[in-house]
């Protein structure tokens, strides 16, 4: 490869490796005191009804800042835990922090959480999760856990179990990014997730492209078919919300309803919402 790269781009390739693997080794020796110096938090983005305007519930998504490295997005830093095994002490962390979260919003309100395929592929991940809901008290029905279709890649007999178990504790299991993974459709048959979240990259391109439209309209008869709710991620403006609105998708995430916000900010969120985004809320609770 280096020979073929030339000798120019070989000089310049090879500085450019040893920054990249300095500042992966940074990260994970940084990450290893993480949890104990009390540097994760977790931010909250609301899932909104399409339709009735109704706030369902929130994703809990990641975050990590440390002293010297700043804000370490999660794209960067939970492959990182993956590697190195710290992806089962974070991850029981998340859910259980979420959990406890969730309990000072409205009853009703659920809370999503990403689970990593590796954490998946372990029965550990049931441990975490019984204790989470045991030790905050939220209702099973309020927990939906959140993966990503690269769990398939490793499909085992542990990784199939596990999630059956969950879905026994009662809790609800979403495929999230759906559209980007391999073989897609294949794994619906697999295993009966309850939500289907269609990833960002097709909202993205809901206006501008013919074959995108194409493609969301497929997934929602797909997923009415097998009675799964669809969510659509990544929704920025009110045009797409409207297309996926005509499209018959349940609900909408995105910067256009709000960003991930820190708990104080979900609770400010709740008390003003639905004032806040200036359209009629049909079927409210004054009709209801
Ligand atoms: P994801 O689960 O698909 O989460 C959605 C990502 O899209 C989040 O990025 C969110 O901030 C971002 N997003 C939301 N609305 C919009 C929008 O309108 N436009 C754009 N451009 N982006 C939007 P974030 O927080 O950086 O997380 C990235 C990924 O990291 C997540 O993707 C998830 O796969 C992973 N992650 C986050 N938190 C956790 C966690 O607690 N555990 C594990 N295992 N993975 C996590
Ligand atoms: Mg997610
Ligand atoms: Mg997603
Ligand atoms: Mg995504």
């Amino acid at each position: 490869a280096a020979k073929s790269a030339g000798r120019g781009d070989f000089r310049f390739f090879a500085p450019q490796m040893a920054a990249v693997t300095r500042r992966r080794l940074a990260v994970e020796q940084a990450l290893r005191g993480a949890l104990q110096r009390q540097e994760l938090s977790l931010h909250f983005q609301p899932q909104v009804s399409l339709g009735d305007w109704r706030v369902k519930g929130f994703e809990a998504l990641l975050r990590w800042t440390h002293p010297e490295l700043g804000a370490v997005p999660p794209g960067e830093f939970v492959p990182v835990a993956e590697e190195c095994g710290l992806i089962g002490e974070i991850g029981a962390w998340v859910v259980k922090q979420a959990c406890l979260e969730a309990m000072q919003w409205p009853a009703g309100l659920t809370v999503a959480v990403n689970v990593s395929p590796v954490q998946a592929m372990s029965h550990e991940l049931c441990r975490s999760v019984e204790a989470a809901l045991q030790a905050s008290g939220l209702p099973a029905v309020a927990l939906e856990l959140e993966i990503t279709e690269s769990v398939f890649l490793n499909e085992t007999q542990a990784t199939m179990q596990v999630l059956h178990a969950l879905q026994a504790l009662g809790l609800r299991i979403a495929l999230d990014d759906f559209g980007t993974g391999y073989s897609s459709l294949a794994y619906l048959r697999r295993f009966p997730f309850d939500t289907l979240k269609i990833d960002r990259s097709f909202v993205l391109e809901l206006l501008s492209r013919r074959d995108a439209r194409a493609i969301v309209k497929t997934i929602v008869s797909l997923a009415r078919t097998l009675d799964m709710k669809i969510v659509a991620e990544g929704v920025e403006d009110a045009a797409q919300a409207e297309m996926l609105q005509r499209y018959d998708c349940d609900s909408v995430q995105g910067y256009w309803l709000a960003r991930p916000m820190t708990p104080p900010q979900v609770l400010e969120f709740l008390a003003l919402w639905p004032a806040q985004l200036e359209r009629p809320v049909a079927g409210g609770d004054a009709t209801a």
